[in-house]
Parts: C-alpha cells; sequence; structure tokens
C-alpha cells in the first residue's frame, strides 16, 4: 500500500495490514450471511463462534489453560482502573499499586477516590525513569491485590521482571505490551488491555482472568461493573461491541499464523534495538529518558539537544512517512512507539532518518 504511512502513534496505533485487508473484503457480507459484522446480532450463533474463537485463539498465544476466561468489555482500560477495586478491594481489604507512570498513578488514584488504595512503590520521584525493583516492593497489611502497569506508554518503561507476590493477586494493565512476548502470564490473576495499540480498534478492553477470580465479584455494586456478571453472560450481558470483537479475534489469529509470541518478541526486541542503539550511538544527541535496564521494547522515548531542533524532527520525520513521533507532553521530546504491526522497514526506515538527521544537526 504505497500511500500508508508508518505511524509510530502510543495508540491508535498500526494494524496489521493483512487483517485490515482481510475485513475489508468481508465487510458487506460476513460468512456469506449476507449482512455485515456490524449488522449481524450479537446473539446469532455466527457471532457468538467470532467472539469464542477470538477467546481461545488469546489463550492458546499467552499458554493458559481453562482455568482462565477471556472477557470483552467497554470502557476503555480506565474503565478497569475502577472496576479492580470496586471488586476486589473490599471487605476490608487494600488495593495495592506500583506507581511508575501516569496511567499507573490514574489506576491508584480510583482505588484511592474510594478509599482503597495503597502505594506499595512508586518511581515519580525520578520521573518514572525506571520501573520500581521486587525489593521496593512494599505490600500493606490485608492486600486485595498488586497492580502494575506492565509497559509504561508515556515514559517509555516496561517490566524485566514478574512482581512475587506470594498469595496476593497480581493484576497487570497490559494495555501498551499486551500479545507483544511470551510471558509466565499463569503468575497473574487479572490482565486487562485496551484494544487500540495491539489487538485491534479502540472501543473494546480485553481481560484475562483467572475464573474463580472472575466470579468474585460483590452483588452491591452496579451490575455492569461486575466482573462476575461478563463472564457468566460471556461478554454479552448487553450489546458487546461486535466490529471490535471480529477484529481482535482476527488479529490473533494473525498473531497465530506469524508463529505466536516467541516470533514476535524476537521481532519486537530487533525493532527496539534498532532505535536504542541510534541513541546509545549519537554521542548524547539523543538522549533516552528511560534508565536501560527499564527500557520498553513498545515505546522509545527520547529527547534532542532543543526544544527547536524537537519541532524540526517531527517535521521532517513526517516528510519521510514517519508520523506520530511526538512525544506526550508531560515527558516532551519524541516518543516513537513500535507496537507488534509496525513493519520492520518502518523502523529501519525511522533509524535511518534519525541517523542522518544527528549528522545534519549535531
Ligand atoms: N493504560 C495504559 C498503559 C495506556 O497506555 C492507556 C492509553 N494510552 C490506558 C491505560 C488508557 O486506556 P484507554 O484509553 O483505553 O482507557
Amino acid at each position: 500500500e504505497a500511500n500508508r504511512v508508518y505511524n509510530f502513534n502510543p495508540g491508535p496505533a498500526m494494524q496489521p495490514l493483512e487483517v485490515l485487508k482481510e475485513a475489508q473484503a468481508e465487510f458487506l457480507n460476513f460468512g456469506g450471511s449476507g449482512e455485515s459484522i456490524i449488522e449481524i446480532s450479537h446473539r446469532a450463533k455466527e457471532f457468538d463462534a467470532v467472539l469464542n474463537q477470538a477467546k481461545a485463539d488469546i489463550l492458546e498465544l499467552m499458554k493458559l489453560g481453562d482455568d482462565y476466561d477471556v472477557l470483552f468489555l467497554q470502557g476503555g482500560a480506565s474503565m478497569q482502573f475502577a472496576m479492580v477495586p470496586l471488586n476486589y478491594a473490599v471487605d476490608g481489604k487494600v488495593g495495592n499499586y506500583v506507581v511508575s507512570g501516569s496511567f499507573a498513578e490514574k489506576a491508584y488514584k480510583e482505588a484511592d477516590l474510594l478509599g482503597v488504595g495503597h502505594i506499595a512503590a512508586s518511581s515519580k520521584d525520578v520521573d518514572f525513569r525506571h520501573i520500581p525493583t521486587q525489593d521496593e516492593i512494599k505490600l500493606s497489611d490485608n492486600a486485595a491485590y498488586l497492580h502494575v502497569c506492565y509497559n509504561n506508554t508515556i515514559y517509555g518503561t516496561e517490566y524485566h521482571y514478574i512482581p512475587e507476590t506470594g498469595n496476593v493477586p497480581l493484576i497487570a494493565d497490559m494495555s501498551s505490551d499486551m500479545l507483544s512476548r511470551p510471558l509466565d502470564f499463569s503468575k497473574f490473576t487479572l490482565i486487562y488491555a485496551g484494544a487500540q495499540k495491539n489487538l485491534g480498534p479502540a472501543g473494546v478492553t480485553v481481560v484475562v482472568a483467572k475464573k474463580d477470580f472472575l466470579a468474585k465479584s460483590p452483588k452491591t455494586i452496579p451490575t455492569m461493573l461486575r466482573y462476575s456478571i461478563h463472564a457468566e453472560k460471556n461478554s454479552a450481558y448487553n450489546t458487546p461491541p461486535a466490529f471490535c470483537i471480529y477484529m481482535v479475534g482476527k488479529t490473533a489469529a494473525w498473531l497465530k499464523a506469524q508463529g505466536g509470541l516467541e516470533v514476535m518478541a524476537e521481532r519486537n526486541a530487533k525493532k527496539a534495538k534498532l532505535v536504542y542503539d541510534v541513541l546509545d550511538n549519537s554521542d548524547g544527541f539523543y538522549k533516552g529518558h528511560a534508565d536501560k535496564d527499564s527500557r520498553s521494547f513498545m515505546n522509545v522515548t527520547f529527547r534532542l539537544p532543543t526544544e527547536d531542533l524537537e519541532k524540526k524532527f517531527v517535521e521532517e520525520a513526517k516528510a519521510h512517512q514517519l508520523c506520530g513521533v511526538k512525544g506526550h507532553r508531560s515527558v516532551g521530546g519524541m516518543r516513537t512507539s513500535i507496537y507488534n504491526a509496525m513493519p520492520m522497514e518502518g523502523v529501519e526506515r525511522l533509524a535511518d532518518f534519525m541517523e542522518k538527521f544527528k549528522k545534519a544537526n549535531a
């Protein structure tokens, strides 16, 4: 597709071209039904098959068994910030949080609003340049769970270990690194992600969690906010975001066809290395925000010597079909998001552009 740009935005982000083309080809007549996937009843068996296949493929990619379930919810990852404490920080128990970035802090604040939040560790005092280590995490008494944000989209940091929590359930916001690499996902009790980076269109949040944990929701909270209801009704308590689920399903099938998470991890590490090598070999022209041991494979954040050069970088990048490289206002500088669907050529073109820009402006 000659006119497609390389989109380095943090999300919504690039999606696999094969998936987009398949959806386009099927859009008017889904599976020979004579109607579009967005017209079909969410109670139709054809839609049920789409939803169940998407669930099965996600569990297969994550190598999880049938003690886990997959839910497709709305309200974005941000709704999960509230649902997690509403469902689990109950009966005098306290939601524990590692504050490693803006979204981690937003999650904590929802629990705090309810009077049930505890900060178990934070890297705020060092501008969120690193992920708190295991030693830094101090769980409170009566911990309901430990919540971590596994990849910090704005700061460009990512966990490179799975926190040990003993019997305390581990909950992770994986909005920006879901299905980007294999992990021992069985160590997590609940994982959630807004779809719009690695999984599909905005409008659906994927929740992967232990079935017995999902069943625990208190009956005293509003129905739509109870995990148990969504689990009992197979994500169709109300009208689910059918098109988004269909797209997530196609993306999961695409990931399987690529060779699964091991292959994605290898590619993602290669892509990230291309950009980090440019930073590290730039004699300080490009300054990475994240400490090296906390660097993200998904979002590479860096600054240039001056704000004028940063503006110029964004403009010239665009002329090379490299879009969305401007960083978040809270960090400044650049952020290049290189999720699963960003092709190697896009990153090669970016690295090449960065080298040339440095030579011309250093
Ligand atoms: N968590 C993380 C790590 C994110 O990157 C984002 C969005 N960029 C969110 C949560 C919020 O997601 P949503 O917009 O789907 O509510």
